[in-house]
């Protein structure tokens, strides 16, 4: 059957009729003869066993026995009758029960004939019955198009009370194989089929509703995923060069002076491989002529900044400004700071902006930006105001992106004639699945490697009862001169209860840590953002050796001589939050520690959790559990995009599948990207008709 014809409406398929049609459109969405097609089972029951009566168990679920029946009779019950037969082979005897349609299924019963019952097994008093079970005579049972594993198709109430039985649809589906003399119009090139082995079109399909054997079974779902995620890739990757070759970016083609002085006599350590290489993308890509649209990931602790540093070096040597934006005014401050020391001795202007920047500074800032004086600003939202004007702003750099929304994002896009080039740094790690499927569109490099000689945080797991001997550890470290943080959680429905948590915390923690040998900090979302900012100096500048926080601590912030991160009720933590958070220290040469501190009574996630976090510091690794523990749906992002409505594939199971999806994908556009080639005439015919028919794109926002 060729794409034309699988556009039928359903209405027209033997057996459907409007009622059925109705009912397929509003439980199922199915419309046409294709999405009947593609209305993958759920999952599958065995056929290919057969049970003996005699070997049944009272465990035993979903069965398949060959018997006869012999004898049926009606008996009355409280309300109305039921049907039961003696079913029989030769190692035993059971009984089939029904209770509905009881007239019609008894005419149809034939006594002393082979049977193939399958069903559900009930067992009662040492004996086993099977209830409305499905049967066939055991000679019409090899013809029709039998399968070893049966399929088993979503379902809702209304289909079963409409008569759309799983058995119904098996039957419609039949008929429109029948209809197709079982072929369909191949979807993928030959090259592709052949170099990856994959099922043709019609062999899978088949077999993905009809399967002929477990082998055929795993080849249909293999080939029909893989499709399913190659054309996703490709739509991506299409999508990301009509972009590149849309908005035209300003090339950055020097690799000159400022550059190159910075790299050989002001870099105060070599840069690990990781940077090197993601530092080469970046200069590769401002050079292309296309703007840049480039996802930076790197772990906590990476050393994001000095690659951003760079990217802002070759942007003055074309000639450009810069801009940094970071989400709160210590983040910035500490940037500010941080930069203007490694520019220490080279001719560079760099401003700082601010929500409390004052407006004398302000207006000198505006000026130096207008004039071209200014090389580089680093500041928070304020950057965006609409004063702040550039005189040729080249590049955008966002750190810690996800507090940032994409509409501001689009601000900076404004600031000159041609959209500066953008370069978001996170330290969130997505998983690299998952990146692909959300950002197959957008660039992405990854610093996945931590420089050399940091000390592994050392992360434990410890009960309330044993607080006394966390403090009494506490106080060896404060007395050694180190920082801790002690970190509450913060959940919005129950701010109150949260509060009163963190208070009871801070009183017990101020009486085994008294004044004035200890000094303690305290920030929560309930202060006002000048005091906490306060509170939060205090720390950073080691007046106060202990921060007693909620969440709202900031992210990315620095305070090297803090070793001790403590969590109470980690439990309540997600995997990403303790990951960051535990970012917090280990950023000195000293030891450090994370304690995760927890009741007794702990659910199954919460303890892959804390273990998660006991084993590994790498936020990849992290970051893939988190996947799998949540599902794609809960992390950031996702449910725009669409990973949740695939047909078949899986992007948490099918993660090589889609590796393997988008390997291919790149390569097919790589040497042909309008997919003008005679050997991808398929693909190209396929896409277009997705397009038209909107079948794949409805899961593509
Ligand atoms: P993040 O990726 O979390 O923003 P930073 O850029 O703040 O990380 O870097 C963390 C620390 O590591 C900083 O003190 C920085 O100077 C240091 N650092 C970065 N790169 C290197 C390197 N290649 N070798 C040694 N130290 C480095
Ligand atoms: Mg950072």
């Amino acid at each position: 059957m060729v794409q034309n014809m699988l556009q039928t409406p359903i209405d027209y398929l033997k057996g459907v009729g409007p009622a059925r049609a109705k009912l397929l459109r509003s439980e199922l969405g199915i419309e046409t003869y294709q999405d009947l097609l593609n209305l993958f089972p759920n999952r599958y029951i065995d056929r290919t066993r057969f049970y003996k009566i005699g070997e049944l168990q009272p465990t035993a679920s979903e069965v398949q026995i060959v018997g006869k029946l012999v004898n049926v009779r009606t008996v009355e019950q409280k309300r109305g009758q039921r049907l039961v037969a003696d079913f029989v082979d030769d190692t035993g005897r059971m009984e089939l029960v029904w209770f509905r349609s009881i007239r019609w299924i008894r005419e149809k019963l034939l006594l002393n004939q082979a049977y193939v019952i399958f069903g559900k097994i009930n067992h009662f008093n040492g004996s086993f019955s099977m209830v409305h079970p499905e049967m066939e005579l055991a000679r019409d049972y090899r013809t029709g198009l039998r399968m070893a594993m049966q399929p088993i198709y979503p379902s809702t109430e209304k289909l079963t009370k409409g008569g759309i039985s799983n058995k119904a649809i098996s039957t419609i589906l039949q008929n429109l194989f029948q209809q197709s003399g079982k072929h369909f119009s191949e979807t993928l090139p030959d090259h592709i089929l052949q170099e990856l082995k994959l099922l043709s079109k019609s062999e899978a399909v088949l077999n993905i509703h009809f399967p002929q054997s477990q082998e055929l079974l795993l080849g249909a779902q293999r080939r029909l995923k893989f499709e399913e995620l190659f054309y996703i890739q490709l739509q991506l990757l299409m999508k990301n060069l009509v972009q590149k070759q849309k908005i035209k970016g300003y090339p950055f083609e020097e690799v000159g002076d400022n550059f190159n002085k910075f790299y050989r006599n002001h870099l105060p350590f070599e840069l690990t491989g990781a940077q090197k290489r993601v530092i080469k993308e970046i200069r590769y890509d401002m050079g292309s002529g296309a703007q840049m649209n480039r996802l930076l990931q790197g772990d906590v602790g990476s050393g994001k900044t000095i690659v951003a540093l760079m990217a802002c070096l070759l942007a003055t040597d074309n000639g450009f400004q810069s801009c940094l934006m970071a989400p709160t005014e210590i983040l910035a401050i500490q940037h500010f700071n941080g930069i203007i020391e490694l520019l220490k001795g080279m001719n560079l202007r760099v401003g700082l902006l601010t929500g409390s920047t004052k407006t004398s500074e302000r207006r000198e800032i505006h000026e130096a930006l207008l004039s071209g004086e200014m090389d580089l600003l680093i500041g928070t939202h304020a950057l965006l105001e609409d004063a702040v004007q550039f005189q040729n702003l080249g590049l955008a750099i966002i750190d810690e992106q996800h507090r940032f929304g994409v509409a501001q994002r689009a601000q900076l896009w404004k600031k000159n004639k041609r959209p500066p080039h953008i370069l978001v740094m996170t330290a969130t790690p997505i998983p690299r699945t998952l990146a692909m499927s959300l950002y197959g569109d957008l660039d992405v490099s990854v610093i996945d490697e931590l420089p050399p000689g940091r000390k592994q945080i050392k992360t434990v797991h410890r009960y309330d009862s044993n607080r006394l001997k966390v403090f009494a550890f506490l106080k060896d470290e404060i007395k050694k001169g180190r920082q801790v943080y002690i970190v509450y959680p913060l959940i919005q429905e129950s701010a109150t209860m949260d509060y009163k948590d963190l208070m009871d915390g801070y009183e017990s923690i101020s009486r085994e840590f008294p004044m004035p040998d200890f000094q303690i900090s305290i920030v929560h979302g309930q202060m006002k953002p000048a005091d906490k900012d306060y509170e939060m100096n205090r720390f950073v500048k080691g007046e106060t050796q202990i921060m007693v926080a909620t969440t709202v601590i900031e992210v990315g912030v620095n305070v090297p001589n803090a070793s001790v991160m403590i969590i109470e009720s980690a439990e309540r933590f997600g995997l990403s939050q303790l990951h960051q958070l535990r970012g917090r220290v280990g950023r000195g040469a000293e030891q450090s520690y994370c304690i995760l501190m927890t009741g007794h009574k702990l659910s199954n996630d919460s303890k892959v959790r804390l273990e998660t976090m006991v084993k590994t510091n790498d936020g990849f690794e992290i970051a893939e559990v988190d996947l799998k523990l949540r599902g794609p749906g809960d992390i950031m992002g996702t449910q725009q995009s669409g990973v949740l409505n695939l047909k078949i594939a899986d992007i948490v199971q099918d993660s090589e599948l889609l590796k393997l999806a988008r390997y291919h994908a790149l390569k097919v556009l790589k040497e042909d990207p309008g997919l003008h080639m005679p050997k991808n005439k398929v693909m190209r015919f396929t896409y277009a008709q997705m397009a038209k028919f909107k079948n794949i794109w409805n899961y593509i926002s």
